[in-house]
């Protein structure tokens, strides 16, 4: 399983994306800035996004994947995929009534008509396991004040476990536990120790927080982990925080960062 960050932060600044990981090429977890990163070719290769929820830091380039995939479709005349949205019902719902909806940005699962739209929308229920192009995704239900759910992926007899946006949960880790064999977490931590009561509040992790969330995984020690999510103003003083907690394995991911995951 190949896992490139295209976006790792939770705000944006000149220079720091927003959240989206794209899987084996194709695959997609959340959009926050995947037309910011691939070049026309990479973006014409993606075929689903999993989305964890419907907060514009992680819907917002859907917009413009369907845009750039609409005029390569239309002033090429070549056939492309459509892009497959899968989420819970009530953030494809979302979508529908507040950002794909034709008056923030046109219904792209209706363009060019409704048969052939550029989108499409496919709901899942949470701990429903989908196979997608050799790919196991596993939705899990987590803590943020919108429906969000993390994502457990396996492939080839190994897991990876994104927890997307949460705070306090537990669900996750139980199904973390189960795995035989987990390779990584990917994990909030989005605010400064100083901002405890604001990360309660969004629905968030800070570095001392996300190490209380961690003593929940069995495997710590054995495991890499990765944290996402970071405040990019704040990126210095969280970076002393997290080094403070000395967890092992365990670093700020990058947006230039490739993971590999072998058995
Ligand atoms: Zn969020
Ligand atoms: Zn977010």
């Amino acid at each position: 399983m190949k896992i490139r960050v295209l976006g790792c932060y939770g705000g944006q600044l000149l220079g720091f994306h927003l959240t989206s990981f794209l899987v084996n090429d194709t695959v997609l977890l959340d959009a926050g800035s995947p037309t910011e990163v691939l070049t026309l070719e990479e973006q014409s290769k993606i075929r689903h996004i999993f989305l964890s929820h419907t907060h514009l830091d992680h819907i917002k380039d859907i917009a413009f994947l369907a845009d750039n995939r609409a005029i390569k479709r239309v002033s090429q005349a070549v056939a492309t995929y459509p892009i497959t949205i899968h989420s819970l019902q009530q953030n494809l719902s979302t979508l529908s009534q507040h950002f794909l909806n034709d008056v923030v940005w046109p219904d792209f699962t209706k363009i060019p008509n409704q048969e052939e739209g550029i989108l499409r929308m496919q709901s899942f229920e949470a701990e429903q396991m989908l196979c997608i192009e050799g790919l196991e995704i596993t939705p899990i239900e987590v803590n943020h004040p919108v429906p969000c759910t993390g994502f457990l992926l396996n492939q080839d007899g190994a897991q990876v476990i994104f927890t997307a946006d949460t705070g306090h949960t537990d669900r996750i880790w139980e199904v973390a536990n189960q795995q035989p064999n987990l390779k990584a977490v990917i994990i909030d931590c989005s605010f400064p120790n100083s901002h405890e009561k604001l990360a309660h509040i969004s629905g968030h992790l800070t570095p001392k927080g996300m190490a209380k969330e961690l003593k929940k995984l069995d495997k710590l020690g054995s495991v890499s982990i990765y944290l996402y999510h970071m405040k990019p103003e704040v990126l210095t003083e969280m970076a002393s925080e997290v080094e403070a907690e000395n967890i092992p394995h365990l670093r700020m991911l990058t947006q230039v960062d490739e993971l590999v995951i072998e058995i």
